[in-house]
């Protein structure tokens, strides 16, 4: 099948065409610059930009693959989890969209589409898949029966995400927003055993088994309160180690927990996904551990991790392959849609 994506769950207005397994065209508009200088996402200017570059992103990812509306079996759109306002903007797009051309429209689960995506470059699914998603928004591990119909939640963040954890962190340190992407920088320059970072609840809270679940929010007060000691005593901040020491108690804690799930579940295949797989730190612990374990390990390229159209699409391909009845005309936006919904 043929299947336009509509994604605005946040700062990014996308479209894509999927014809199968291939990509056809996608196309990412981003507010983020107009964000930067108030240190995140501001949701009213991320609406109002979704509201005005709808229709040419649209009409540019169908123009580029070069085929009209009479041609596409589906529409799929993000139908959360993500910003109501932004949501409301992609949302009411499509179902204009599918309404006057009459075609079946999906409104799917973002965070599945950063999963479904994987296949774009590596094919179908094999059975008993995990998968690792991580980015500002979320950090889980979940593992896949069928992506179209079961999809169970392994482990999830009790508090904050990765990318979450490393912006805060960035932000004390004095990085533009998103910080993810200079605490890369600068620890790929440090001495990643320099101090001692906690681990993300490696063990499990008191009384309670939490052995796939992480925690990032004491990572990032730890961090913090060492920052603060050396900056009590005017000594300088050694920025490079500090940010060698959070990645490598971050992705360690990823890759670990990860891995582990895969020998649980007789995984033989981790696809991962989300903004935060651009990490250098994770990417290169994955696929080390990866051959330590026999796991094959799929990290896509950064252009499909971070949000895009084509995840979308790309879902939605599995959901018309399924045979999954489309969405009624009235469904809803969910900006707290649970993990384990895959289509409204
Ligand atoms: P979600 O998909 O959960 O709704 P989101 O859209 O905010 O969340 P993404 O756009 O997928 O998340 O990812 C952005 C996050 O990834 C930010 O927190 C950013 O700092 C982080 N990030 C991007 N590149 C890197 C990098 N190289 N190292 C660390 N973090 C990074
Ligand atoms: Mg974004
Ligand atoms: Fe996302």
């Amino acid at each position: 099948p043929i299947v336009l994506g509509i994604e605005s769950t946040c700062d990014e207005t996308a479209a894509a065409v999927v014809h199968g397994r291939t990509l056809i065209s996608s196309v990412v508009a981003s507010s983020m610059e107009e964000h930067a200088r108030y240190g995140g996402v501001i949701p009213e200017i991320a609406s109002r930009a979704h509201a005005e570059a709808f229709v040419p992103v649209v009409s540019k990812a169908l123009a580029d693959a070069n085929v009209d509306f009479t041609d596409i079996d589906a529409v799929a759109v993000s139908s959360g989890p993500g910003l109501s306002g932004c949501l409301a903007v992609g949302v009411s797009g499509a179902k204009a969209l599918a309404w006057a051309a009459n075609k079946p429209i999906y409104g799917i689960n973002h965070v599945i589409g950063h999963i479904a995506v994987t296949q774009l470059q590596f094919g179908s699914f094999p059975k008993d898949t995990l998968a690792l998603i991580v980015s500002g928004g979320h950090t889980s591990l979940l593992h896949i029966g069928d992506v179209a119909r079961h999809i169970d939640v392994v482990g999830t963040t009790l508090d904050d995400a990765a990318g979450e954890c490393f912006d805060k962190v960035a932000r004390l340190l004095g990085f533009p927003y998103p910080g993810g992407p200079h605490i890369d920088k600068h620890a790929r320059q440090g001495d990643p055993h320099s101090i001692k970072v906690p681990q993300g609840l490696t063990k499990g809270k008191a009384g309670k088994e939490h052995p796939y679940d992480f925690s990032f929010s004491g990572v990032k007060t730890a961090v913090a309160r060492w920052v603060e000691s050396c900056q009590a005593v005017g000594r300088d901040i050694p920025v490079d180690d500090v940010c060698a020491s959070l990645a490598d108690s971050v992705a360690g804690v990823l890759v670990d927990k990860a891995m582990h799930g895969c020998e649980e579940y007789g995984s033989k295949t981790l696809v991962v996904g989300g903004g935060f797989t651009a990490n250098s730190q994770l990417r290169d612990k994955l696929l080390e551990s990866g051959k330590q374990h026999g796991v094959e390990v799929r990290i896509p390229d950064f252009k499909l991790c971070t949000d895009n159209g084509a995840m979308v699409a790309m879902l939605g391909v599995n959901l018309v392959e399924a045979g999954i009845r489309p969405s009624a005309p009235d469904f809803p936006i969910d900006s707290a849609m649970p993990m384990n919904v895959i289509s409204v």
